[in-house]
């Protein structure tokens, strides 16, 4: 079942030497007016890949949410992910259940992150570790240390489950432990980053029908 705010297919193009995106390609250039024609590969449209991942199709992910609504509507997002308390994060089990603390202890959701952002947490080998892995998140998730009153807005929140699991396995693989900012600068950023720019292109879409880009712009990087 798609869920109701799922998002649109951005599609891409090149003409008029801009890249065009939009929802579906006219018929003709909203640059030059003319009938659309490519006249190279590389002017063909394509759809852009986008960075918000159906949260229960992934397999043992750090996943990260609004905490209410979605990306596409909602208003407030950060451009680098700062602990803000407006975003929610979660991590899966191997079906796609994600385990997630608030002040009403750990979650088991089983729906609601159709639209997250995702960082994978398990090399594609590790097929030993994902064995264990939803007995190990469902052990860590039932101790005390994530009981509802121990909830804290700023120092003992989700991110902080979230973390501390990563570093739970990370123990257990005989493996350093991740600083949050590491993580955070290493893993979150880049893909809220991108995030960021993908949702900027879809709202403009929305608006206005298309966004476009001068490619001298977007393609030279001046000093
Ligand atoms: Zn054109």
């Amino acid at each position: 079942m798609q869920p109701p705010e799922a998002g649109r297919a951005v599609i891409q193009f090149r003409h008029c030497g801009k890249d065009i995106y939009c929802f579906r390609v006219p018929d003709l250039c909203p640059v030059c007016q003319q009938p659309m024609r490519f006249r190279k590969l590389d002017e063909a449209p394509v759809s852009m890949a986008t960075p918000l991942i159906h949260g229960h199709r992934e397999q043992c992910v750090f996943l990260l949410r609004p905490t209410r609504g979605t990306f596409l509507r909602y208003s407030h997002f950060q451009r680098d992910y700062d602990g803000n308390a407006d975003l929610h994060v979660g991590i899966t089990n191997t079906l796609g259940i994600v385990y997630n603390y608030n002040e009403q202890g750990v979650h088991r959701d089983e729906a609601g992150w159709e639209e997250s952002i995702s960082v994978p947490l398990l090399e594609p080998n590790m097929f030993g570790l994902m064995d264990q892995w939803d007995k190990h998140l469902e052990e860590f998730s039932a101790t005390d240390t994530w009981s509802p009153n121990r909830y804290e807005e700023h120092c003992h929140n989700c991110y902080t489950y979230a973390l501390t699991f990563i570093n739970y396995i990370l123990s257990a693989e005989g493996k350093h432990p991740l600083d949050k900012d590491i993580f955070t600068e290493k893993f979150v950023v880049p893909r809220t980053r991108r995030a960021s720019k993908y949702i900027t292109v879809y709202r403009a879409i929305e608006e206005h029908g298309f966004y476009i880009i001068d490619r001298l712009a977007s393609d030279t990087k001046l000093p």
